[in-house]
């Protein structure tokens, strides 16, 4: 059976990194509704122009513009897919279990005072979405990917003010999910502070024994 899991785990709890390895690794095809939300901005589509004043602001972009996203996108893979980034909310939620079985969801566990360090020191490729961390995990090269060698940036969204309130928006908003999940029964909760392979594994164990 092809598992479909959900990350969950507040603004720089290490969702992206964690995923990366696990579709480098286990094959999970990756669907990030930030990542899909930022090229669409990038890009200039109807969607970009309406999503961005949204998040520069640090809010959540509304419900219905983000469904038909992963509505479109969890048609087009095959295989594990793991949702980084959404659901966000509970309405999100719902909707998702309206169009698919979700088989696990994942909570990373990170202390509040450690997030804004790492959000703000984040650099993210612009080629292939890879993150990095200027002192907790950087580039072999300054400025450059390991994995395919873009350029770095450092999300517009990623300085402190902004951080802040995504970070309230996470507990209004994000949070109720874990009880949303427990109540199924399939949230497992994982601690994401320390070595970032060492969280790995932790995941690993956590999947296997699914
Ligand atoms: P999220 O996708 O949940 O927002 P990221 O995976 O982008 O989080 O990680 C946020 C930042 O923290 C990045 O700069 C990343 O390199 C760094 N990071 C990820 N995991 C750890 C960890 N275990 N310890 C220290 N820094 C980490
Ligand atoms: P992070 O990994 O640091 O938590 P994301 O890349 O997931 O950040 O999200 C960045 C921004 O994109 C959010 O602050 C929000 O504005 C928007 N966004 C991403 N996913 C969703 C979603 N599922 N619903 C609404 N807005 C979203
Ligand atoms: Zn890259």
């Amino acid at each position: 059976m092809d598992l479909k899991i959900v990350i969950l785990g507040p603004p720089g709890s290490g969702k992206g990194t964690q995923t990366e390895r696990l579709c480098a690794e286990l094959g999970f095809t990756k669907i990030s509704t930030g990542d899909l939300l930022r090229e669409a901005v990038r890009t200039g589509t109807p969607l970009g122009v309406k999503a961005k004043g949204f998040m520069d602001a640090g809010k959540l972009v509304p419900n219905e513009l983000v469904m038909d996203l992963i509505k479109e996108k969890l048609k087009s893979v095959k295989g594990p897919v793991i949702l980084d980034g959404f659901p966000r909310n509970l309405e999100q939620a719902e909707m998702l279990d309206k169009i698919t079985k979700i088989d696990m969801a994942i909570d990373l566990e990170v202390n509040e005072d450690k997030l804004v360090k790492r959000l703000t020191l984040r650099r993210t490729c612009k080629d292939c979405n890879s993150v990095f961390h200027l002192e907790f995990n950087p580039p072999k090269v300054a400025g450059k990917c390991d994995k395919c060698g873009g350029e770095l940036f450092q999300r517009s969204d990623d300085i402190e003010r902004t951080v802040r309130e995504r970070l309230r928006v996470y507990k209004e908003s994000t949070l109720p999910l874990t009880n949303y999940y427990t109540k199924k029964g399939i949230l497992k909760m994982i601690e994401g502070e320390g070595d970032i392979g060492a969280i790995y594994q932790r995941i690993v164990k956590a999947i296997k024994t699914k």
